[in-house]
């Protein structure tokens, strides 16, 4: 039967031909890195505004004015600065009352922040690098890659018991081939994909942050306090376990951001302009002495 003589990198391969020939590989603009997706924008959003709901059926949602405004004053201005429009975005801003150091954003442009989190940023410049970065997740797809790589890896395993079923493998032999699968899959997979996620939501997430008129050099402190306060014990770091945090992140950041000034201090001129018009014009308004 030919179905057992597939090997599991064959099927793998295979999947990654039929999907680069008909629609599944894409590039992230912003870096030219290329990626396969075998979900649709529109089916990654469907998820993205689907767990959004749920999260704000099953987290308490805050009502403090200052902060729902510097989040929205802040994640508007990123939104205007992705300079794409990400398909089927609905922009929405919600903070979530948490002690979590946590912030998140899905496809569909849902993006939350936890109260915890806000009391550490001390800048909407600190705020715009987490923002930032979070939306650069969803800009350049990174769920929908991850959903691909669990397909994939899905493939592979049922492509292992069909090999495994036409060598007539003992079955305590196949329990370590699954387990050393499994594993493998996790460390040498996943992993590195989620690493090289943060470092690319990093790089596009300071320059939205920069072109949203937002000081790029917050992001190296931000992350420092990040690191201080996962060293308290007090608050658990869910935000460091998904968001590796060690020292060359940081230095990293401090590498990227003066080429990105000029960009910044172009934008926040622009966007300060802006805020100001409507200032001008209601003062103007308002005085009866000046027609
Ligand atoms: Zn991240």
């Amino acid at each position: 039967m030919i179905a057992m003589t597939i090997r599991p990198t064959g099927i793998v391969s295979l999947i990654a031909l039929l999907a680069c020939g008909w629609s599944g590989c894409t590039t992230v603009p912003e870096t030219g890195r290329s990626q396969l997706l075998l979900i649709s924008a529109e089916q990654e959003t469907a998820m993205g505004l689907s767990a959004f709901s749920q999260i704000k059926q099953e987290e308490p949602i805050s009502t403090n004015k200052m902060a729902i405004d510097q989040v929205n004053r802040v994640g508007r201005r990123i939104a205007a600065s992705v300079g794409r429009e990400l398909p089927h975005a609905e922009w929405e801003f919600v903070v979530f009352e948490s002690e979590q150091l946590n912030a998140f954003a899905l496809p569909g442009g849902k993006v939350g922040v936890y109260t915890g989190l806000l009391e550490l940023v001390e800048s909407d410049d600190e705020l715009a690098a987490v923002i930032g970065h979070e939306i650069a997740h969803v800009t350049s797809r990174h769920s929908g890659e991850r959903v691909t790589q669990q397909m994939m890896a899905g493939a592979v395993a049922l492509g292992a018991e069909v090999y495994m079923e036409s060598e007539d493998m003992a079955s305590s032999d196949r329990w370590v081939a699954r387990t050393l699968l499994g594993a493998g899959t996790q460390v040498g997979v996943m992993l590195p994909f989620s690493r090289l996620h943060e470092t690319e939501a990093d790089v596009i997430g300071l320059r939205f942050a920069a072109g949203a008129g937002y000081d790029p050099r917050a992001a190296a402190t931000f992350w420092q306090k990040m690191k201080a306060a996962s060293g308290e014990g007090g608050r658990p770091p869910e935000f460091l376990s998904t968001h590796p945090s060690p020292d060359n992140r940081i230095a990293r950041l401090q590498e990227l951001a003066p080429a990105l000034l000029p960009l910044y201090r172009e934008a926040k001129a622009k966007f300060e302009a802006l805020e100001m018009e409507p200032i001008m014009d209601r003062e103007i308004g308002a005085d009866p002495g000046n027609k």
